[in-house]
């Protein structure tokens, strides 16, 4: 068993099954991705989209590939067609971008809604009072070619596990505010929070995604 292997079985013992285990493979080479896709592994996340283009070129067909880092609106039309999932949408005008180059791919692109619940100033996201604002404005709901799944977040980056908690309880919260205002709410399931500090938490709060990438692959990632 390769390294890699053994800690996705590792990560995975602690998931229950109603979880699904994101491998976080940015700067990962494909050799890398490789190991983690011979041990069963299927959900890879990608933040670069030049990088996850051409990983998704050299990779098995079958991977699900989630778009999990900031998307500029000029590079919306590279994601939308091999994303399974976009995790971060962060503002009204790239939802409407997204919406409106997929339908002219003739795709529809499924989305989750960032919300910035953390301490730090660098995060992106809707913050809570505009994020149900905008669900309570009914434009995204207008839209044809996105479907949303639910939310996405990032707890501050801190020991305290408590503040970490309390984060993502936030989220929950906000998903389940969300889920009485979107158009479809029997398709806005996913919550996607928790990375290799503070997934444990997270699944306790009510996790549905998680998005791992140190402890699977190690500190440093190699593609260039
Ligand atoms: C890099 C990254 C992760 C994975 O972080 P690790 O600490 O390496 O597990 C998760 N989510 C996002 C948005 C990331 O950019």
């Amino acid at each position: 068993m390769t390294a890699i292997a053994h800690n996705i079985a590792r990560v995975k013992q602690h998931l229950p099954p109603h979880v699904t285990l994101i491998a976080v493979s940015k700067t990962r080479s494909v050799e890398a991705i490789m190991a983690a896709y011979s041990a069963g592994q299927r959900d890879f996340g990608e933040s670069r989209p030049q990088e996850l283009l051409q990983k998704a070129a050299a990779l098995p067909q079958d991977i699900r590939w989630h778009f999990i880092g900031h998307l500029q609106r000029n590079k919306v039309k590279m994601v939308a067609p091999c994303a399974h999932l976009i995790h971060s949408i962060d503002s009204a005008a790239l939802m409407r971008e997204v919406s409106t180059a997929c339908e002219k791919l003739g795709v529809t692109a499924r989305c989750l809604l960032q919300v910035h619940v953390a301490q730090e100033e660098t995060k992106f996201g809707f913050l809570p009072h505009e994020l149900l604002d905008y669900l309570r404005s009914g434009e995204a709901g207008a839209l044809r070619s996105v479907q949303i799944c639910g939310l996405m977040g990032m707890a501050s980056n801190t020991g305290d596990m408590e503040q970490v908690r309390g984060e993502f309880r936030l989220i929950k919260q906000l998903h389940g505010q969300s889920k009485a205002l979107v158009s479809q709410p029997d398709l806005f399931t996913q919550i996607s929070m928790g990375m290799s500090g503070d997934y444990a938490v997270a699944v306790e709060e009510g996790a549905t995604l998680v998005r791992i990438g140190t402890m699977i692959f190690g500190d440093v990632g190699a593609f260039s």
